[in-house]
């Protein structure tokens, strides 16, 4: 009602700011009951403190990207270095800046699951599956294939929220009411084992399963009308779901007998998250095209990149040769700021060996956590390297949810920010993807509040 529109907008006013100003992002009842958000003020190292001074174990890397934490000064320290010296210019029309250039260069050399031969950039994930499919769709016109032009994604997938990613998109939620997903785009099996496996089905056998179904919806569809396949190595904003045991070769095989691309959507995966460079190295995938963003430059600047295989670039280039010019592109492709930034980013992973970091503390985040799946609340606990999901089920049953009235999960994502620490509730699924500089004692404390608050829930 007005009147407690009005209660809400005054109570916003008390604090100094207005909560019901903004459209908030993936935010419920913006007008009333959430016009009241918790407002972060300044981040230290795995931290993040509210306008109160109140501090809270940042599980989740802000979304999932801040992997230096929150206060590398050598990452501010590049961005105000470049700020001094160029702060823009474009790399339109064949006229760019060198950051751009040399983080191109570094970015092919970094990726070595499959050869990819031309960086594009993109100021976030969602800019970056877009131009996927662009590049898809041109690659396939210019190879005299204009049927080819369909997307296989997966239920639950999470692949960003512009027209064309949330098409992608596995999730409900991004396509009721925007009159989506886009026709061209098809979605087959999420390979969730734990919820979707029949009774005695091994992994390996589902994964078989899930290759025929996928086999299946191609030829249903024409072979001849796929044009390209995407997947997260790990699902992560569906519930962090790692792929059940020989799920990628099996699908690999399939999308490669009916010469349909794959791309890798390694937003959330890259740069060390699972415990290797890239969710592709985990997997052995060896895919034509790759996106990335988040972890990237840690979040301190927007960039996103998609990382083209020498069989799309070489046909993309000689069309574009034919037409004049590629034409598509983003005023701030290859920012010079967002690239000094991502440049500092991969120097400090490099030497700090940032995927044997991962190593060394994900064991105990692993097994801290997943010590706790004998709760009667819990369904699954899943995850790999320092990424991890929790789903709450009744009886322990991935097919008896508890009722979303009793909000579960928002129950304990309540009880950690009350403890002092930041995850992401998503439903009765819990997440948490802390940033790659978290130390032991930091993946105790996650642990003691992780339990703290399941006990309350309990
Ligand atoms: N792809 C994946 C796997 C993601 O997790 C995300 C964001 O969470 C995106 C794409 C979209 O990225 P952005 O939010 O930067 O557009």
């Amino acid at each position: 009602s007005t009147a407690s529109v009005q209660t809400d907008v005054t109570a916003a006013d008390a604090r100094g700011y207005r909560g019901h100003d903004m459209l908030a992002p993936f935010t419920a009842g913006w007008q009333t009951a959430d016009a009241n958000p918790l407002v972060i003020e300044k981040s230290k190292g795995s931290y993040v403190y509210d306008t109160n001074g109140k501090k809270y174990l940042d599980s989740l890397a802000g979304l999932w990207c801040t992997a230096l934490g929150g206060s590398e000064q050598r990452l501010v320290d590049a961005a105000t270095k470049q700020l001094n010296s160029l702060p823009f210019y474009h790399s339109f029309w064949n006229r760019t800046t060198k950051p751009s250039l040399e983080l191109a260069t570094e970015l092919l050399e970094t990726f070595t699951a499959n050869k990819m031969s031309k960086a594009f950039f993109t100021n976030s994930g969602s800019e970056a599956n877009d131009t996927q499919v662009k590049l898809v769709w041109y690659y396939n016109n210019a190879l005299g294939r204009p049927n080819k032009k369909k997307f296989i994604a997966r239920s639950k997938s999470y692949h960003g929220s512009t027209l064309i990613a949330a098409s992608l998109s596995g999730l409900p939620a991004l396509h009721q009411k925007f009159d989506l997903p886009a026709p061209f785009v098809l979605h087959t099996d999420c390979p969730h084992y734990w919820r979707y496996h029949l009774p005695g089905e091994t992994e390996e056998d589902f994964s078989t399963r899930l290759a025929i179904n996928l086999e299946n919806l191609i030829l249903k569809e024409g072979p001849e009308t796929i044009a390209a396949f995407i997947a997260e190595p790990v699902m992560g904003a569906g519930g962090v779901i790692p792929p059940p045991t020989t799920y990628f070769e099996k699908i690999q095989a399939v999308v490669k007998k009916y010469d349909i691309l794959f791309i890798a959507d390694e937003v959330i995966c890259a740069f060390g998250r699972l415990g290797t460079m890239f969710g592709c190295d985990k997997y052995n995938i060896k895919p034509d095209l790759v996106s990335i963003a988040k972890a990237l430059s840690s979040a301190y600047m927007p960039i996103g990149a998609v990382l083209v295989s020498p069989e799309v670039s070489d046909v993309v280039y000689s069309q574009s040769n034919k037409l004049g010019s590629f034409s598509h592109g983003f005023t701030y492709s290859g920012h010079p700021v967002s690239c000094a930034v991502a440049l500092e980013t991969l120097q400090i992973y490099k030497e700090r060996n940032i995927v044997e970091q991962v190593q060394s503390i994900s064991p105990r985040f692993q097994e801290g956590v997943k010590a706790f799946s004998d709760s009667p609340i819990i369904g699954e606990i899943r995850g790999t390297g320092l990424i991890l999901g929790t789903e709450f089920a009744n009886n322990k049953s991935p097919t008896d949810p508890f009722p979303p009235e009793w909000g579960i999960g928002a129950y304990f994502g309540a009880q950690c920010e009350k403890h002092g620490m930041l995850v992401r509730v998503a439903g009765d699924n819990i997440m948490m993807s802390p940033p790659f500089i978290f130390t032991p004692q930091e993946v105790e404390e996650l642990i003691s509040i992780y339990g703290k608050a399941l006990k309350a829930t309990e």
